[in-house]
């Protein structure tokens, strides 16, 4: 079995940091990254500065990249305006989200779900037109800040609707890190009925994220976003919390035979130099902990 491991350390775990580093450094992550043989990285946010200073200068960070052809090189959009310019830098795969209940999708795309439906069609549509892939992320899948507990049915309907539009790729995000397995379970579950690759988006923030990692694998998830270090839940912002780490995932996916094509040492590497910019240690257990010879490939 075989699943594809995303890197989105250098968009939502970046994203979410205090500290602003330039295009530069975040594309050395990213060339650091690919180096240990990451399928896919998310590598930059298209939105506008004002909104995320984090993200500011995307396509400084595409143009630095030391492109390898192993590696698929992803950004994230919200509108039509951001797919434009990843468009533009040549990125091949287009990664638009939005959130399944209407307050936080008002929140944080000013837009009701409805209209975020809408404009992923265009996306997915226009995406294909010029040969890009396109998956789309489904936020708050699972639970909502505002709306609480988030009605499953909703979100396969809205899973079902991007699919007969043609997304490649449907990712149920957990968000705001609450979900549970038996939730994600059902909803993977489901999900991989509609026949398109399903993945999982999962932060940790009340630790159940490498069980809900685990519980998608069994239901045949293939796709699983995570950030090296787990950055993006700062210590110094106690009510933040970062995706599964990459490295904790992969050690646990290794153990279990679940082929990544992945190195560990040179993902635990990363690792340590990203403590070592960011100046404060990363919510990852695997990094400090080094792997188990027992387990290793
Ligand atoms: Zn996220």
């Amino acid at each position: 079995m075989q699943v594809t491991v995303v890197e989105v350390g250098p968009r939502d775990g970046l994203q979410n940091e205090p500290s602003v580093l330039p295009p530069g450094v975040r594309a050395e992550l990213c060339n650091r990254l690919a180096s240990t043989g990451i399928p896919k990285i998310e590598v930059a946010s298209f939105v506008s500065p004002s909104r995320v200073p984090q993200m500011a200068g995307a396509e400084d960070v595409v143009s630095a990249l030391d492109v390898r052809y192993s590696t698929v090189y992803a950004g994230l959009v919200l509108n039509e305006k951001g797919y434009d310019r990843l468009h533009a830098v040549g990125l091949k795969e287009v990664h638009f989200a939005f959130a399944a209940t209407e307050t936080f999708n008002r929140r944080n795309q000013n837009s009701s779900v409805e209209e975020s439906l809408a404009v992923a069609e265009r996306i997915i549509a226009r995406a294909h037109a010029d040969g890009i892939r396109a998956t789309i992320t489904i936020g708050a899948s699972f639970g909502c800040p505002f709306e609480g507990r988030v009605d499953p049915g909703r979100v396969l309907a809205f899973a079902e609707r991007l699919v007969a539009a043609g997304a490649d790729e449907i990712v149920f995000a957990d968000t705001i890190g609450v979900a549970v397995p038996k939730q994600v379970r059902h909803l993977v579950r489901e999900g991989v009925r509609l026949g398109r690759p399903i993945g999982v988006h999962l932060h940790n923030t009340r630790n159940t994220g490498l069980a809900n990692a685990y519980v998608a694998m069994e239901e045949g998830a293939s796709v699983f976003d995570a950030s090296v270090g787990g950055i993006g839940g700062c210590p110094f912002a106690p009510r933040a919390a970062g995706n599964i780490a990459t490295e904790d995932l992969v050690y646990m996916l290794d153990g279990e035979g679940i082929e990544t094509g992945i190195d560990l040492d040179g993902l635990i590497a990363v690792a340590r130099w990203l403590e070592e910019v960011l100046g404060h240690p990363l919510p990852g257990q695997v990094y400090r902990a080094g792997r188990f010879m027992a387990v290793s490939r």
